[in-house]
C-alpha cells in the first residue's frame, strides 16, 4: 500500500476520532520534572494509555521516549504518534550561554549552529520539539526572564528569531535530527508591570506592533512550527484568550498555519484572570482565539465538552485544530516513522559540541571595564586568588533553564583558571555564599587575596534568581557579596571581578574600583574555560551587550531606543527631563563591550546621497587596529529619522557588521539598507515612508558620543507612501 499523503492521513484519521480522542490530541502533560506552575504531576502514563494526550513534555532519553511511544502506538484505539516537547532553551545536553548572552556575540551563524546541536541532541533523546526561541524584548532587569530574552531590541530579537528558527528546524523537519521550534510568548511579557513575572501588561498598540511583535513576525516568516501565547493579561485582555492579536494578526495578517500551544496551565488561568466563569467558558476563549493545544491547564479536557454543548464552540472549531496539531506530527515525518528520533549521540558528537560551547562562551563574555589594561592577566607570577561563592558554583554555570544538562559536567571558574594558568599558583576561598548572611568565611579569604599578585573575585547570582518566577525588585549582588567585596578592594590589590548572573547587576561602586569587570552570566558547559580564555588573553572579547546596563534601579526601564522629548536632558536647563539624583544615562549602553585593543573609526560615507523606495543604501565605514594585539570589532548601524509625522526613536538599529583586524591594519566595512527599511507605522499604524532626510549613525555601541553620522536623503514624489514591504508586524 503506498502511504497516504499527510492531508489524506489526517482527514481519514479526523473521520474517526471521537470528541475524547480529538480533545486527546489537543492536550499537553508533563510528565514531571520542570513543573511551573500549580498542580500536582499528572499520571502521565494512563493519560497515554487511554489516548488523552498527544503531546508529552519534560520526557527524554532514548529508551523512555520510545517505550512511551511504544504505548501510544500499539495500546491506543487509534495509534497516534506522541510529540516529545521540552524547554531546550540554551542548550540540551551540552549547554551554551543563557539567551541573554549568547545574543551577545551579535552572530546569526553561531546562534544557528548552537540551535542546530541543540537540536541535534533533543532529538537524539527522543524530544521532537523545542517551547524556544522566546522572543521577549526585555528592559527591565528586575524580570528574572529577561535572562532567556534576546534583549532590548526588536531589531536583533528578529535576527535572532531567524537564525534560531533556522538552527532548530534546520531545512527539514522531518530530519531525525530536527525540532519544531516555538517562538514564545506571544506578546510584550518583557514589558510585566515593575519587572513583576506573571504581572499584567499595558503598553501601546504602536509598541506593540513597533517593539514586540516584530520579532514574532520574523520567526512566523522563518517557517516556525508553532507559537506559544504568554501568561499575561495585555491591556485587560489576557494573551490566551487575545483572539485581536492570536487569531486577527497571527493568524489572520501574518498567515500563520502552525500550531499555537497554551502556556503552562495558562487556559485553566483565564477563570483566574477574571475573564471566565469557567473552564468551559476558558477553553472557549482560548480556543475561539486560537490556541490549539493546552499545556497543563486540563481545561480543554475538563471545558471543552460543555463549552460544545452551550454552543460557545463547534466541533469544526475543534477539527480546525486537530488538524494543525496532526499536521505538525506529520511533517515531523512522526506518522512515517515514530521514532525516527531517539538513537542517542556517540561521545565524538558530545565533545565535538562542546568546542562549540567553549567557543560560543568565549564570545558571550562582555568585558564591561578593564582599567589601565589590567587584563589579560600575565601567564606567570604570584598567587591567583579566586575568592567569592561564583568560583566553585558548578551547578550554577546551568543557569536557569538546565534541559538535560548534567551540573557534574560543567566547568567551574576555578577549574577555568586553573588550566589557563599553569604556571601560576591559583587558591581559592569563597569567603560568603551567594545569598544569605553567614560572613564567618570572609577573613579567610581575604588572607588568601593579602598574599596574592592578583585578586579575581567571582560574584552573581544563583542560577535560580533568574529565569522564571524569579524577578528581583532589587537587582544587586545578593546577600553579603558586596560585604566581602568592599573588603578584598580595600586591600588594595588588582582586582578582577566576574558578574555571573543572568540580568544587568547594579553595583555602581564595583564598577568605580574594580580594575576590570567581566559579564560572564551563564555560560554553560564550558563556563570556567571560557573565563579562563579571556582572562589569560587566549581570546580577545568580542561580545556586546544587548541591554542597556542601568546605573541604579530607578533608571529602570532604560533603553537607548527611546522617543525624543520636547525637553532633552541638559544639565543647565531645571526643567529638563532628567533625574535630580541619578544621571538620564546608563552605566554602560547598548552595545558596549570593551576589548584588549582599541578601534578607531573614520570616513563614513552612505551612498547615493539621494534614494527611491526599493532601491539600497551602502553604508560604508574603515575600522582600524590601534592596539597592539589582534581583535574583532562589532560595528553597528543605527537609523534615525529625525522629522516625520510620528516622533520616531533618537536611535533604532538596522544593521550590525563584524570586522577581524590584525595589530595595526585597517578594513573597510560595508552594510547595506534597503531605502524601505526606512519605513515606519504612520499614525494608522500602517507602514509608511516619508521623504525626507535620515541619520545614519555608526560606531560600537548605542552611546551617542562614540558614534559617526552622516545621512541619506529619501525621495518620493508623495509626502507618503506605503512601503514596499508588508507591516514589520
Ligand atoms: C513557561 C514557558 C515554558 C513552559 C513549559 C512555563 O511556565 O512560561 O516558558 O515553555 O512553562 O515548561
Amino acid at each position: 500500500m503506498p502511504t497516504p499523503d499527510p492531508t489524506t492521513r489526517i482527514e481519514a484519521l479526523l473521520a474517526t476520532m471521537t470528541l475524547e480522542e480529538k480533545i486527546g490530541q489537543m492536550t499537553l502533560v508533563s510528565a514531571g520534572q520542570a513543573v511551573t506552575g500549580p498542580g500536582g504531576p499528572v499520571d502521565y502514563l494512563q493519560a497515554v494509555r487511554t489516548g488523552r494526550v498527544g503531546t508529552v513534555s519534560n520526557l527524554w532519553g532514548p529508551e523512555r521516549t520510545r517505550e512511551v511511544q511504544r504505548i501510544a502506538l500499539e495500546e491506543t484505539r487509534l495509534g497516534i504518534p506522541l510529540l516529545f516537547v521540552m524547554d531546550v532553551i540554551h542548550g540540551h545536553r551540552t549547554i551554551f550561554p543563557l539567551p541573554l548572552a549568547e545574543v551577545g556575540a551579535f552572530d546569526p551563524d553561531l546562534w544557528e549552529r548552537t540551535a542546530r546541536v541543540a537540536a541535534a541532541e533533543a532529538a537524539a533523546d527522543g524530544l521532537a520539539m523545542t517551547y524556544a526561541p522566546m522572543l521577549d524584548v526585555a528592559r527591565d532587569p528586575r524580570w528574572g526572564r529577561i535572562a532567556e530574552s534576546p534583549g532590548e531590541d526588536p531589531w536583533l530579537a528578529a535576527r535572532f528569531a531567524e537564525a534560531k528558527v533556522r538552527g532548530f528546524q534546520g531545512a527539514d523537519l522531518a530530519a531525525a535530527d530536527s525540532l519544531a521550534a516555538t517562538a514564545k510568548h506571544l506578546a510584550a511579557y518583557g514589558a510585566v508591570t515593575a519587572g513583576r513575572d506573571y504581572a499584567p501588561v499595558d503598553v501601546s498598540e504602536r509598541s506593540l506592533h513597533e517593539i514586540y511583535l516584530p520579532p514574532f513576525r520574523a520567526a512566523v516568516a522563518a517557517g516556525v512550527a508553532a507559537i506559544m501565547p504568554a501568561f499575561h493579561n495585555l491591556a485587560g485582555v489576557p494573551m490566551s484568550a487575545n483572539a485581536a492579536v492570536l487569531r486577527d494578526v497571527v493568524r489572520g495578517r501574518w498567515s500563520f498555519e502552525g500550531v499555537i500551544v497554551s502556556d503552562y496551565g495558562a487556559i485553566a488561568e483565564l477563570v483566574v484572570h477574571g475573564v471566565a466563569e469557567d473552564l468551559a467558558e476558558a477553553a472557549a476563549l482560548a480556543l475561539r482565539a486560537g490556541i490549539d493545544i493546552d499545556l497543563m491547564g486540563n481545561a480543554y479536557a475538563r471545558g471543552l465538552p460543555g463549552a460544545l454543548e452551550r454552543g460557545r464552540v463547534t466541533i469544526a472549531d475543534v477539527d480546525a485544530a486537530v488538524r494543525r496539531v496532526l499536521a505538525l506530527k506529520a511533517a515531523l515525518g512522526l506518522f512515517d516513522d515514530p521514532c525516527r528520533r531517539g538513537h542517542g549521540l556517540t561521545s565524538e558528537r558530545l565533545a565535538a559540541h562542546r568546542a562549540l560551547a567553549r567557543e560560543i562562551a568565549q564570545r558571550a563574555i562582555v568585558l564591561l571595564t578593564n582599567r589601565d589594561g589590567a587584563l589579560p592577566l600575565s601567564p606567570d607570577g604570584g598567587r591567583i586568588a579566586v575568592i567569592g561563592p561564583l568560583a566553585d558554583a558548578r551547578e550554577d554555570m546551568l543557569g536557569p533553564w538546565a534541559a538535560g544538562g548534567r551540573p557534574e559536567e560543567m566547568v567551574t571558574i576555578l577549574e577555568g583558571l586553573r588550566a589557563a594558568f599553569p604556571a601560576r599558583e591559583v587558591a581559592h576561598a569563597p569567603g560568603v555564599e551567594i545569598d544569605g548572611d553567614e560572613t564567618s568565611g570572609i577573613p579567610a579569604a581575604l588572607d588568601l587575596a593579602r598574599a596574592a599578585d592578583v585578586v579575581v573575585l567571582c560574584l552573581g547570582e544563583a542560577r535560580a534568581m533568574s529565569g522564571e518566577a524569579a524577578s528581583r525588585a532589587r537587582p544587586t549582588l545578593p546577600g553579603r557579596q558586596a560585604e566581602l567585596a568592599k573588603a578584598a578592594l580595600d586591600l588594595g590589590k588588582p582586582v578582577v571581578v566576574t558578574l555571573s548572573s543572568g540580568r544587568p547587576l547594579m553595583a555602581p561602586w564595583l564598577f568605580e574600583r574594580a580594575d576590570a569587570v567581566l559579564a560572564t552570566c551563564f555560560l554553560g558547559s564550558e563556563a570556567g574555560n571560557a573565563v579562563g580564555d579571556v582572562l589569560c588573553g587566549r581570546h580577545n572579547p568580542t561580545a556586546r551587550l544587548p541591554v542597556s546596563w542601568p546605573v541604579d534601579i530607578g533608571q529602570i526601564p532604560i533603553f537607548y531606543a527611546q522617543r525624543p522629548t520636547g525637553r532633552p536632558a541638559d544639565p543647565a536647563e531645571h526643567y529638563t527631563s532628567k533625574y535630580l539624583d541619578l544621571p538620564v544615562d546608563p552605566l554602560f549602553s547598548f552595545g558596549h563591550g570593551l576589548s584588549y585593543t582599541r578601534f578607531a573609526y573614520r570616513g563614513l560615507r552612505a551612498y547615493p546621497e539621494e534614494v527611491r523606495p526599493g532601491e539600497t543604501i551602502v553604508v560604508e565605514v574603515e575600522v582600524a587596529n590601534e592596539g597592539a594585539v589582534a581583535g574583532e570589532e562589532t560595528v553597528f548601524l543605527f537609523l534615525r529619522d529625525p522629522v516625520a509625522s510620528i516622533g520616531r526613536p533618537l536611535l533604532e538599529l538596522k544593521g550590525v557588521a563584524k570586522i577581524a583586524l590584525a595589530p595595526g591594519a585597517r578594513g573597510a566595512v560595508r552594510l547595506t539598507l534597503s531605502a524601505d527599511d526606512l519605513a515606519f507605522l504612520g499614525p494608522d499604524l500602517m507602514p509608511r515612508l516619508e521623504p525626507g532626510v535620515f541619520e545614519i549613525h555608526v560606531g560600537p555601541s548605542a552611546a551617542r558620543r562614540s558614534l559617526l553620522e552622516t545621512t541619506v536623503r529619501l525621495v518620493a514624489d508623495e509626502r507618503s507612501v506605503d512601503a514596499a514591504r508588508p507591516s514589520p508586524a
